[in-house]
């Protein structure tokens, strides 16, 4: 019940780790609002499970969880997005930066296109669903946690994905930032790092033995991570358990970021 009363956006909820988090952040007693861009049958899935698992702590079905279409890669629509999950639930207290999206191309093939596809919604839209966040939490004189789902590659190079590494090292400066200018506002902000996680983005790494043969030998788990192993983490930075947490990156990630230095 750590989460009980507490209001949640989970951006890109519609499957993968976000659909995880929105269960999660529902079974601990959260409301729980569900981004999606273009799959509202994924988000209604994630809206049934959310009700399952958070049911027992509302009055009515209509306050565990909704759903809410809008695409990160515009700041016109993330704005939306918060205003929209605030007039919905009446407030928000947590929000997870959780969409997002990589292409992979030499680096000098990449198309400008390709790029801000890219960048616009894992560190633009990151950046201004923040910040429509931290405006509505000032208005209301509230605090706030904010979790941003970046990646290892925050920190670990990714031959042919430069765009993804650009906008997950964004995302991890635009953390620690945020973590001194937010703090005196009681706002907490923290990165989770997933290494690889069975997801559809990995759709070709799952379907082809070899090379995920040679990525699961480079996790010292010797194993993928399941999109809960992220949700669990997610779960405990937004309860009140990580009050004093603020300005860190959490790995999760079987332990490949330092094995794959190490060779
Ligand atoms: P996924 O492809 O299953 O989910 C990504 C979600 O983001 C989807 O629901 C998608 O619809 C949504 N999304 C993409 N563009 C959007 C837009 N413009 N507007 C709204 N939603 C949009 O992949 P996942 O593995 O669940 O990824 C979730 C997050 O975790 C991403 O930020 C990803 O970079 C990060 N991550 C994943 C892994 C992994 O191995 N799976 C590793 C490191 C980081």
């Amino acid at each position: 019940m750590e989460l009980d009363g507490k209001v949640a956006l989970v951006t890109g909820s519609s499957q993968g780790i976000g659909q995880a988090i929105a269960i999660r952040l529902a079974q601990d007693g959260a409301s729980v609002v569900i981004n999606y861009r273009s799959h509202p049958e994924g988000a209604q899935e994630t809206l049934d499970k959310v009700q399952a698992a958070g049911g027992k702590f509302h009055m009515a079905q209509s306050d565990v969880g909704a759903t809410i279409q809008a695409d990160l890669g515009q700041v016109s629509e993330v704005q939306r997005l918060i205003s929209e999950s605030v007039e919905r639930f009446g407030k928000l207290d947590i929000l997870v930066n959780n969409a997002g999206l990589e292409k992979r191309a030499d680096f000098w093939d990449v198309s400008e296109e390709d790029y801000d596809k890219v960048v616009d919604v894992n560190l633009k839209g990151v950046f201004f669903a923040a910040q429509a966040f931290v405006r509505h939490l000032k208005e209301t004189k509230s605090p706030g946690k904010i979790i941003n789902i970046s990646s290892v590659h925050e920190e670990l190079p990714f031959p042919h994905f430069t765009a993804y590494c650009v906008s997950k090292g964004g995302v991890k400066m635009m953390m620690r930032n945020l973590a001194v200018e937010l703090g005196p506002l009681g706002i907490t902000i923290n990165n989770v790092a997933p290494g690889a996680i069975a997801t559809p983005i990995n759709k070709d790494l799952l379907e082809d033995k070899e090379k995920l043969n040679a990525v699961l030998k480079s996790i010292p788990l010797g194993r993928l991570g399941k999109p809960e192993d992220v949700s669990n983490l997610v779960a405990f930075l937004a309860s009140s358990n990580a009050d004093y947490i603020t300005g860190s990156t959490f790995y999760v990630d079987g332990g490949l970021l330092w094995n794959y230095q190490e060779q």
